[in-house]
């Protein structure tokens, strides 16, 4: 069958409103901050966005503080039923702003249009609207008569989903009465910034939410500040273990939403058309920097095949480019940093003895591109089966039985998510009670909604986000 030629779609650059600079937001206000400036860049072409201001400890200070003060003097005490006013006007004005959003966060983050269009900005409008609807109902939420917030919470988030980690961390501090000072990523700072102005333009109390750019020092202050009575974390598990030998002993609660290495398991029975579709989804999509990326593809013996040319036929297919087309299908690596880790990993695989095979797709020359990659004959002790890639790279291995299969799912260091695909319910159900993972996904892969709680289990983390749960996070209950 030939493949169709596209003419290129792109989504205007201009939708961004793109700043020349931005400043870090402390108690209502944007500020010049004190560290040493950053220059955020367009993986795609390597250009730089836009100078970026940074925190300093002196700012970190501040924020704290204006923090503080709007905890206990705004809204700690505000009922339950205002905040939620604050928050529904947060998620309007996400959506209403959606398309500048995902412009700029493709911009930023090298990611595909239609996923920051389509997945990243309403999963991050659904969360507001959905903890604005608990805001006034915590009496009711399973904990007893009127759960306390913790006071001031310090956030810390990763770049691969930029907007909508800080969707996931702040709704929920925010419905639950905690104010919050929140550090993005180094690399994509911007989208973060913006939900700044939206916070102003929500009227949003100044203190209640702070932004700090830079790099992961101001991580660690924020880690280390004595008046923080909570710390919430999503990136590397290294940097998860750092975190919790500094808050060990301290008063201060952690949760940490870290690494995976997710098993998709497909059986002989599975409809192996959407199986492929889900198994391409679970490893591609936003190219793979999914911390549940299905990134191990575990495949019956008798049906490997079959699913190995089903599976290369529909990534050669895929296309690779410049994000703010709408036909690209995987857009570029976040980082040059990143894309040499993927590299080495890759390089690991083939000294390892595993057969690469790599789509043949024409690759953009300038800025940071990998080619959809998938390894066949992988053994459970390579390091690509056992390190987190982080990027478009997929590991199959197989396995005869369902107890084989849940032994080599189940080993590994993480348990984040994984995936099932079979026709038997009654299999799915048996399969998934054994696998130790946070989420696991049947005949489907990468599902997001609010109200299903997300963390993991082992070198994973620990506590959950969305849903019931995840507002435990944010009580004293
Ligand atoms: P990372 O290096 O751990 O960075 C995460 C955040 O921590 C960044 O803002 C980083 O700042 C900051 N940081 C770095 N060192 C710090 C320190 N010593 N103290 C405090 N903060 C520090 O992770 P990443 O490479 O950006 O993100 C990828 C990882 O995140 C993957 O392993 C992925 O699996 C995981 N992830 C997990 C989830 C989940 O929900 N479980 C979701 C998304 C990603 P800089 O940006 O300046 O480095
Ligand atoms: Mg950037």
């Amino acid at each position: 069958m030939a493949v169709f030629d596209y003419a290129p779609a792109p989504e205007s650059r201009d939708l961004a409103n793109l700043k020349p600079s931005y400043r870090p937001f402390i108690n209502g206000e944007f500020v010049d901050g004190s560290g040493e400036p950053l220059k955020t860049i367009n993986p795609a072409t390597e250009e730089v966005l836009a100078e970026v201001g940074t925190a300093s400890l002196s700012d970190v200070d501040t924020a704290v503080k204006a923090a503080r003060r709007a905890y206990e003097k705004v809204w700690g005490p505000m009922p339950g039923a205002e905040r939620a006013k604050y928050l529904f006007r947060i998620a309007r004005l996400i959506q209403e702003r959606s398309r500048e959003l995902a412009v700029l966060e493709s911009l930023d983050n090298g990611k595909p249009i239609k996923e920051s269009r389509d997945s990243d900005l309403p999963i991050a409008a659904a969360h507001f609207f959905y903890h604005a609807g608990w805001a006034d109902k915590l009496d009711y939420a399973g904990f007893g008569p009127d759960p306390k917030p913790l006071g001031v919470a310090g956030q810390i988030i990763p770049w691969n989903f930029p907007l909508l980690m800080l969707a996931w961390k702040i709704a929920p501090a925010l419905a639950t009465g905690n104010t919050v000072v929140l550090k993005p990523a180094e690399t994509t700072p911007l989208t973060a910034l913006v939900f700044a102005e939206i916070c102003q333009q929500a009227g949003l109390p100044p203190g209640v939410v702070n932004i700090l750019p830079g790099a992961g020092d101001v991580g660690q202050l924020l880690v280390r500040h004595l008046d923080i009575d909570k710390i919430a974390f999503t990136g590397s598990t290294e940097v998860g273990k750092l975190i919790q030998r500094e808050v060990a002993g301290t008063s201060k609660r952690l949760t940490l939403e870290l690494g995976g290495k997710a098993a998709n398991i497909v059986f002989d029975d599975a409809p192996l058309d959407q199986a492929v579709e889900g198994v391409v989804n679970g490893i591609f999509f936003n190219q793979g920097h999914v911390c549940c990326a299905g990134s191990r593809l575990l495949v019956q013996e008798s049906i490997v095949d079959e699913v190995m040319d089903k599976l290369r036929y529909r990534v050669s297919t895929m296309r690779i480019g410049d994000p703010l087309d709408k036909n690209t299908d995987i857009g570029a690596i976040n980082s040059a940093t990143q894309l040499t880790k993927i590299r080495e990993l890759v390089e690991a695989g083939e000294a390892e003895g595993a057969h690469r095979w790599t789509s043949s797709c024409p690759v953009p020359e300038r800025g940071f591109f990998f080619a959809p990659t998938v390894f066949s004959d992988v053994h459970q002790s390579m390091r690509i089966a056992r390190e987190e890639i982080f990027g478009p790279v997929l590991s199959v291995l197989t396995f005869r039985t369902p107890s084989e299969a849940v032994t080599k799912a189940n080993n590994t260091p993480y348990g984040l998510s994984a995936g099932i695909w079979s026709e038997k319910g009654s299999r799915i159900l048996s399969v998934a009670n054994k696998l130790r993972a946070g989420v696991v996904w049947a005949n489907t892969f990468n599902r997001f909604d609010p109200a299903a709680p997300f963390g993991g289990y082992q070198e994973s983390g620990f506590g959950r986000e969305g849903g019931r749960i995840g507002l435990e996070g944010y009580l004293s209950v």
